[in-house]
């Protein structure tokens, strides 16, 4: 049978026909609902990682094969990464950081922009009813902000300041706020600021907050974020780094000698807790949405999701 499908192939993205994907041993076959298109995919266009094949990681599905049966039917959302259990970093216990490392739509593996997927099903959620489509496409970005405090130890008491009011900034200020820290943003856009306003967030406007704080997540991804945040992180403070950027920022390392500021990076994070959150919190995710096409309008979505200052665009797929 053939598949609709988004295809990223000699630096052109084409909608196409292909073969419906055979779930490999222990894998579930998906048919995909609803998906996102994160910034990641953007900067596959440009040639991040040499990506071939189906793009797309943040998804919603329906699982149509389970070989154990159990999820069969479900309602479901998946983690991205496949790791190969053999490798050196694998058998340290860091599979997370795998060799062979296996990514949705973004390595080795072809992703949700197309009917049906594959994943293992080590990777797959269920999906709570209170959990819409709308929200839980977002579960991917989220849980990239939930895995903050895994990676670095955060007091309960600390000031965060989320440096960005693109999708990730606002994503991880909603996160902080439900994990019940002292969050505020900092961004250019009044209009996107507001999202967060309304959970009670503090925003400032660049320059607007003069003073130092414990924690700053740079989310920005540009030069002047990381600039902002060695200027505003108290002495022993912590930077954590969200983004993957193209250009590469120049940093001034004395102040971080100086200061003993601690920066630390972090990318994907676990679903359990996030869907935890998810559940138990109203996030005005939806009010990210800046449109949603049909998969058969999928290069106009990307073109759409190009633009600057738009927020999440999704693609309907069946
Ligand atoms: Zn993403
Ligand atoms: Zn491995």
């Amino acid at each position: 049978m053939e598949i609709k499908a988004l295809v990223f192939k000699d630096k052109q993205l084409k909608l196409t026909e292909r073969p419906q994907p055979v779930p490999g041993e222990d894998e579930v076959l998906i048919q995909v609902k609803l998906a996102g298109i994160c910034n990641t995919d953007l900067e596959i266009m440009d040639g991040y990682l040499g990506f071939e094949g189906i793009p797309g990681h943040e998804f919603v599905g329906r699982v149509i094969y389970d070989p154990e049966a159990e999820f069969t039917g479900q309602r479901v959302v998946g983690s991205i990464n496949i790791s190969c259990y053999e490798c050196f970093t694998c058998n340290q216990g860091l599979s997370n950081h795998c060799l062979n490392m296996r990514a949705l739509g973004i390595r080795n593996k072809d992703g949700a922009f197309a009917e049906y997927l594959t994943l293992p099903r080590e990777n797959i959620y269920p999906l709570p009813e209170v959990v819409t489509d709308k929200m839980a496409v977002f579960i991917e970005p989220m849980a990239a902000a939930v895995e903050i405090p895994e990676k670095v130890h955060l007091r309960p008491t600390d000031e965060v300041v989320v440096l960005g009011d693109g999708k990730l900034g606002l994503l991880t200020a909603q996160v902080f706020w439900a994990m019940g820290f002292d969050v505020k943003v900092i961004g250019k856009h009044q209009e996107k600021l507001q999202i967060v306003k309304k959970l009670g967030i503090e925003t400032f406007l660049p320059g607007e907050l003069n003073r130092m704080v414990d924690v700053v997540v740079e989310c920005t991804g540009s030069q002047s974020g990381v600039e902002t945040a060695l200027k505003i992180v108290r002495p022993e403070g912590k930077i954590v780094l969200k983004t993957t950027t193209v250009e590469k920022p120049s940093l001034d390392l004395s102040q971080v000698a100086v200061n003993e500021i601690k920066i630390i990076g972090s990318r994907c994070g676990p679903f359990a807790p996030t869907l935890r959150l998810l559940e138990r919190h109203k996030f005005p995710l939806e009010e990210m949405i800046d449109s949603i096409f049909p998969l058969e309008r999928g290069l106009a979505a990307f073109t759409r999701a190009k633009e600057k200052g738009v927020l999440k665009v999704l693609l309907e797929i069946s």
